[in-house]
């Protein structure tokens, strides 16, 4: 849990259930922190080649 250190925000696993649809309707696959929102592979895809990925969080689907 040492990534959370420092944090205010709470762990997003808590939320995962409420998140766990992409912005663009499908399902998420990964969460990605920085966004703290849902992604499906493709718009995670986008989010990396965009460089805007920090830190994400697999989703077992
Ligand atoms: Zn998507």
């Amino acid at each position: 849990m040492d990534r959370f250190a420092g944090s205010n925000e709470s762990p997003v696993f808590e939320t995962v259930d409420n998140l766990n649809t992409c912005g663009c309707g499908n399902q998420a696959e990964w969460l990605v922190y920085k966004d703290k929102q849902p992604h499906c592979p493709e718009c995670f895809k986008e989010a990396i080649e965009c460089g805007d990925v920090v830190e994400v969080q697999y989703l077992c689907v």
